[in-house]
């Protein structure tokens, strides 16, 4: 793994087999690899690992790293417990993270991409661009962070279900979400099936393609927001390149290559996506298709001059969906007073970071 560069080996993007591996080419037996990875999952940093000789340890340490991700700050919703995370990475980059709890556990919202490049107009993150795209092993340490944070708080809870909706596109950094994916569900890990993991898209139609192909039936989110390709030009340069007629005829194909159903992401804008004419028109172009549509009035944008629709807009838009039997819901929102919708991460999160106060 040890690169000419001499970079610190990423040992939390392995898996079980490459982490046997990557023990053996260092001169160790090959059930170190399995102690590592069970200690790497459950959230530990090498000094911890204490069925490893503290030399070995040392040695380890020195070479290569455990956990990429750290607890910056953490925001506590007086509302409803949801907890903002702003994870720091090695190379200085922040990413952020939302813990919401719910009856049936915790969800955590990760983040695949310091930024992202898919530039939405609605969408904070990609306000200053994509800065580089994370590893699997940074994927999966906000959640070791996560569990952490739950373990040191005396909760008996964790994270048991995953949504990739934080900053980046999940099927622009393809490779390392798919290994990302692949490490959840190892048993010796954190142990998290498929069933309980969402991934959200913008709509890239060949890589939702190759998706459905990989053996990971994940729930996916489409990030469709309008009913026609005239408006989702507009907010989404996406649009550009792949037509509503592809996301469609690719979100169908994800449908019958997995079982899942489809889940459709509309963000409501107002004066520009919201009217009840809006509504029918994504009524007559998702008749038919096995999915359900999650409105969520759109966390106002300062920046671009987009706002949001008052509840009497959704409950309009809604019943209009209702009446043509498409399943629909608004999406509940969690973490309002701590900035933790959707769009509106990481920037002024990172603005605030100086005065904020949290812990460190
Ligand atoms: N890149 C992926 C996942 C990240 S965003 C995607 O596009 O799906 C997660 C969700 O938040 C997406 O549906 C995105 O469109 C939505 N979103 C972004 N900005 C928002 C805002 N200001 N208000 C409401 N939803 C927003």
């Amino acid at each position: 793994m040890t690169t000419t560069t001499h970079s610190p080996a990423d040992l939390a993007s392995l898996s079980p087999a490459e982490l046997a591996d990557w023990c053996k080419g260092a001169g160790l037996p090959a059930f170190r690899g399995k102690q590592i990875f069970q200690w790497i999952h459950r959230g530990a940093d090498f000094p911890e690992m204490s069925n490893l000789p503290a030399a070995l340890r040392e040695k380890l340490a020195a070479g290569a790293v455990a956990q990429p991700v750290h607890i910056r700050t953490t925001r506590v919703s007086a509302l409803d417990g949801t907890v903002k995370f702003l994870f720091a990475l090695a190379d200085g980059n922040c990413v952020e993270g939302v813990l919401m709890r719910y009856h049936h556990g915790c969800t955590l919202c990760v983040s695949t991409q310091v930024g992202c490049r898919m530039g939405c107009a609605f969408c904070a993150s990609t306000l200053d661009g994509c800065v580089r795209s994370l590893t699997a092993g940074e994927m999966l340490g906000q959640i070791l962070c996560a569990n952490r944070y739950l373990a040191e708080a005396g909760e008996d809870n964790r994270v048991h279900n995953v949504v990739l909706m934080g900053s980046g596109e999940p099927l622009d950094n393809y490779d390392q979400t798919c290994r990302f994916l692949r490490l959840l569900r190892e048993p010796e890990g954190v142990n998290i099936g498929l069933r309980n993991v969402s991934l959200s898209t913008c709509g890239l139609v060949d890589r939702m393609r190759a998706f459905a192909e990989e053996g990971l039936p994940v729930t996916l989110s489409v990030s469709l927001h309008v009913p026609n390709d005239e408006i989702r030009r507009r907010l989404m340069p996406v649009a550009n390149r792949w037509p509503i007629g592809d996301v469609l005829a690719a979100s169908r194909h994800y449908v019958e290559k997995t079982g899942r159903r489809v889940i459709f992401e509309y963000a409501l804008v107002d004066g520009v996506n919201a009217d009840p004419a809006q509504a029918e028109e994504l009524a007559a172009r998702l008749r038919g298709f096995q999915c359900h549509v999650n409105l969520i009035p759109l966390n106002d944008v300062p920046e671009r001059g987009l706002r949001g629709v008052s509840e009497a807009q959704v409950r309009r838009f809604l019943d209009t969906l209702t009446a043509h039997h498409i399943s629909a819901t608004r999406r509940r929102e969690m973490g309002d007073d701590i900035e933790g919708a959707c769009g509106q991460l990481r920037r002024r999160e990172l603005e605030q970071v100086t005065s904020d106060g949290g812990q460190e």
